[in-house]
């Protein structure tokens, strides 16, 4: 069994299973706990994003998760939570 780490929180992915318990974006892994965040990261900026770009959209997350693996953690911003 492959042993899986995250890349934003480091942590051990433990049974990962892709799509359910890790998630990969471009080169990274994430686990859930940090794909939820990064969702949610992303909901919010695409609220004020008008008109919708999908190029946009794909690099704000890569920014994101790149900022996340930085920073150990992906920033939601405050207003959300
Ligand atoms: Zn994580």
């Amino acid at each position: 069994m492959k042993h899986l780490f995250c890349d934003v929180c480091k942590k051990e992915v433990v049974d990962p299973i892709p799509t359910r318990t890790f998630f990969s974006l471009r080169e990274f892994d994430m686990c859930e706990s940090c794909r939820d965040d990064l969702e949610a990261a992303v909901k919010y900026s695409v609220r004020n994003k008008k008109p919708f770009d999908f190029a946009w959209f794909d690099k704000l997350r890569v920014d994101l998760v790149e900022d996340g693996v930085k920073k150990n953690r992906i920033s939601v911003s405050k207003t959300q939570r």
